[in-house]
């Protein structure tokens, strides 16, 4: 069997009896990599020299913890020394980092091998990967459709089988609805359980890094490897991080009488018929092996993506408003100063991202930032009120990931609105804080779909414990090895 197509914990115990060896676990990788990726275009760059330097450097010591000798991929939005750090950007095409981002450390103490980093909406700002200025990514079950995005390199990388887990970042779903289009488990944890030092800033309040991989065990095994305090990040919480990975070592195989939350009236809009029905099917599923499923309400969900465009864009422009041709690498050549702000952002810039910048700005000019930023960190507030009145009532909350199957390349991109409207399962975790775990379900015509999971913030073990429970009661693990192959 190639080992490229083990799970992470499946490499991880081949590696610790010593009948896997970390070279021959990354060449299997990079193998596939060379295969595949010319058509799905998932990687910016590949570091296979430095990985294989790396692996004999390990091989060369004992086994260390489970992430030891596993070949990971760093979407490109994370700050490694290795490589570029481009955000999927012109403007950063050429940037490199002067140091790591602390979860590439911590990955990096874990043993883990980086083998590269993958493809993006520029700067995160996307649903489809068609934003990256470095061409699109592809779905590996079906080319001619996304993997989904900010982070759609990441959750191909992980479906194709180029290594043993990925990291990307959720603003807004960008780990969730990716992970849902590509047949992978995406977790987001609770805003501020890891740390975005190095994590290039898109949206600082509702930006978090969070796990793709290819079963829930996983995703508690790299959880456990990147969370916990940093003293670099002032939003980074002090909560201790609980060993997620034993944990779900002793899953109960029906925990009892877990109440799953579903907000009905905000999931039955807009909703795709072969999405609708397997979300039924995944109710039937819960119900039938002991849950109860509860009607709650969310009733500010339904403003959520107007709030989100609103403060992600507001955030976006402050944010992005250090790229101005001085700093860091791009620089237009000019007469004045005004005319190299002007030709740098003009030319470095994609589309998406500058009218991100136009909508933020706007919407925090005098005039209208009552009218708009004030008024959607209110319904923010609204919104954390609705979810803490919801669990209240249920231990966790059951959605779809995403409104649609995986689409067509091309066919969103005229249209902004649409493509806004896929995040409208996803970006009420990022506005109240919530941890949110998207897993994989079923294969319908060919193409993945995914449900979600909501639970309290920091109830990430709570979360997990759900999701690995769903995951054995929806037996999705040979359904992927099957559709991937
Ligand atoms: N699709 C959303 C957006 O375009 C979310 C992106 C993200 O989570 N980085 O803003």
């Amino acid at each position: 069997m190639d080992p490229a197509t083990l799970t992470l914990s499946a490499m991880a115990q081949q590696l610790h009896a010593g009948s896997l060896q970390p070279t021959t676990l990354v060449d299997a990788c990079l193998a596939r990599v060379a295969a595949r990726d010319e058509r799905l275009h998932c990687m910016t760059q590949v570091f296979a020299d430095e990985a294989r330097v790396r692996a004999r450097a390990l091989e060369a010591d004992t086994p260390g913890g489970p992430l030891w000798g596993i070949p990971w991929v760093a979407k490109d939005i994370l700050a490694t020394r290795l490589g570029r750090t481009t955000c999927g950007s012109r403007m950063l095409e050429h940037f490199r980092s002067p140091y790591d981002a602390t979860v590439v450390q911590r990955l990096e103490e874990a043993g883990a091998i980086l083998l590269g980093k993958s493809n993006m909406d520029e700067f995160g700002m996307g649903s489809s990967t068609e934003n990256s200025a470095f061409g699109d990514s592809r779905n590996p079950w079906d080319p001619e459709r996304v993997p989904g995005g900010s982070s759609g390199g990441s959750a191909a990388a992980v479906a194709a089988d180029y290594c043993g887990f990925a990291l990307g970042t959720d603003t807004g779903g960008s780990i969730r609805q990716p992970a849902a289009f590509c047949g992978v488990v995406g977790l987001k944890p609770t805003y501020g359980r890891v740390s975005r030092y190095g994590q290039v800033a898109f949206a600082s309040s509702l930006d978090q890094i969070g796990p793709i991989t290819k079963c829930v065990e996983d995703a508690a095994l790299v959880l456990q490897a990147v969370a916990g305090h940093d003293p670099r990040d002032s939003t980074s919480l002090r909560e201790a991080v609980p060993q997620w990975g034993t944990e779900l070592e002793s899953v109960p195989a029906a925990p009892a009488a877990v109440r799953v939350g579903v907000p009905r009236n905000f999931v039955q809009h807009g909703v795709e018929a072969a999405v609708r029905a397997d979300f039924a099917h995944v109710l039937d599923t819960l119900r039938a092996a002991g849950a109860s499923i509860v009607d709650v309400e969310i009733p500010h969900a339904r403003y959520a993506i107007a709030a989100y465009y609103i403060i992600a864009t507001a955030e976006a422009s402050s944010n992005l408003a250090r790229y101005d041709g001085v700093r860091y690498t791009r620089r237009e050549d000019a007469s004045d100063l005004g005319e190299l702000y002007a030709r740098t952002r003009t030319l470095g810039f994609g589309r998406e991202v500058k009218r991100r910048i136009l909508l933020g700005t706007f919407v925090l000019s005098s005039g209208y930032y009552d009218a708009y930023y004030l008024r959607a960190q209110k319904v923010r507030t609204l919104l954390r009120g609705d979810f803490d009145a919801a669990f209240a009532k249920c231990d966790i909350l059951a959605m779809p990931t995403s409104p649609t199957p995986p689409f067509r390349l091309g066919e969103r991109t005229q249209d902004p609105l649409q493509m806004y409207l896929s995040d409208v399962f996803t970006v009420p975790a990022n506005l109240a804080g919530l941890p949110a775990a998207s897993i994989p379900t079923a294969v319908v015509d060919g193409l993945p779909l995914g449900v979600q999971i909501y639970a309290p913030a920091l109830e990430e073990s709570r979360l997990l414990h759900a999701a690995a429970w769903l995951q054995g009661l929806l037996g999705f693990e040979r359904l992927t090895h099957r559709g991937r192959a």
